[in-house]
């Protein structure tokens, strides 16, 4: 502790700092260890982290909790032919022997739940688009999947970037911005500031793709790009507002899927993908409010699930509709009309009728200070049918 050394007093997950070792102001604690293994996940040929959402404090000694952020600076020695991407740039590398040694820039100032890294061998791709330069680092060798998915890996992401710059005024609001594709990566993606972690087969698709494939690739990365605002700049104070920062992002990804996918059905595609998942769980005993008390971070996980992932959008989708584009305005004057939210029109009665507009989802319905629920079946003899 501020140069002495101190006895290492580890207590029920806690370091217990000597009153006597501290002064009033600023302390460095400065602490050797070797890290756990739980959250390195180690192969033969790679490793990464995955510290989302309380895991950062088994890999070193930290405050894990979201609204507490700082900067790393983290050095990495690896073998000698391993690629490695972090939150920053790196400084520079040192070859020594059969070992390299990466040195990394500090980082932003971030939580822990985003603090990561990727290590291993890997091919490392680098691109500029709009004026910024990316990187991917991958371990895909199928031909014909490289052919076909490079381009739009990169495009997507650049598309997403400069929709969220336009959108929220603000922009890309840290040091570099890149990405990793993992093989059996646990989820689809995380939003790792400056160097996202994406599943392989996600993102690199061949030309057996499905559409739903297509789709799926462009909302991940929208997805994953938009938390770049949403979570990672913009933070919430406990881990009980988790919702919070995915519902947003499903949003804005959803915007920018309508138009970087050209001739998607994208209200069929939000349909069957959020309602059958949302009223599965929400007629259940299961069903919980969006919003879940959180007494300790350690039962963070057990927040994330279809409440939090197809509920709230509906959700959030429901909750704009009876003003349009009033409740979250679509961002600074001149955007294109071909980005500005599609949900403008569903929002708006039919121009005859006065009946919510044809293309509306179910549930939808217009309307300000009045739930809005989805149609009633109604049942008619089959005579009557047509
Ligand atoms: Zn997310």
């Amino acid at each position: 502790m501020n140069g002495q050394p101190v006895a290492i007093d580890h207590r029920n997950e806690h370091l217990v700092l000597p009153a006597a070792a501290l002064k009033v102001g600023r302390n460095v604690a400065e602490i050797r260890l070797r890290a756990g293994e739980q959250s390195l996940n180690r192969n033969a040929d790679y490793l990464y982290t995955l510290l989302v959402p309380d895991r950062a404090r088994t890999v070193f000694p930290v405050f894990d909790q979201p609204n507490l952020k700082a900067p790393f600076t983290l050095a990495l020695t690896v073998p000698q032919g391993w690629q490695a991407m972090a939150n920053a740039p790196v400084r520079d590398s040192v070859l020594n022997g059969a070992s390299k040694s990466y040195s990394f820039a500090p980082s932003d100032s971030i939580s822990t739940y985003l603090f990561s890294f990727a290590a291993g061998k890997f091919t490392r791709l680098t691109r500029q688009l709009n004026g910024r330069t990316m990187s991917l680092l991958h371990r895909e060798t199928d031909p014909a999947k490289l052919r076909l998915s490079l381009d739009p890996i990169f495009q997507l992401h650049a598309y997403a970037l400069a929709f969220m710059e336009q959108y929220t005024g603000l922009p890309y609001p840290f040091q570099k911005f890149d990405f990793v594709s993992i093989p059996d990566f646990q989820y689809g993606g995380m939003e790792h500031v400056g160097a996202i972690d994406y599943k392989a087969s996600t993102l690199f698709l061949d030309e057996g793709a499905t559409q739903d494939q297509i789709l799926a690739r462009s909302n991940l990365v929208s997805h994953e790009t938009a938390h770049m605002w949403f979570g990672d700049l913009v933070t919430m104070q406990w881990f009980n507002d988790v919702w919070m920062k995915e519902v947003f992002a499903n949003f804005m990804a959803d915007k920018v899927t309508q138009v970087a996918v050209k001739n998607s059905n994208y209200d069929l595609k939000f349909v069957i993908d959020h309602y059958p998942a949302a009223y599965g769980i929400d007629r259940t005993a299961g069903a919980n409010p969006i919003r879940q008390p959180l007494a300790n971070l350690q039962d963070a996980g057990s927040l994330y699930g279809n409440i939090i992932y197809h509920k709230a959008p509906i959700m959030m989708r429901q909750a704009r509709a009876p003003d349009g584009p009033g409740i979250f305005p679509a961002g600074p004057a001149g955007i294109p009309e071909k980005v500005r939210p599609r949900q403008r029109h569903l929002a708006r009665p039919h121009r005859h009728s006065g009946r919510p507009h044809p293309r509306q989802p179910p549930g939808l319905e217009p309307g300000v200070g009045k739930p809005a629920r989805p149609p009633r079946l109604q049942l008619r003899p089959e005579s009557q049918r047509r």
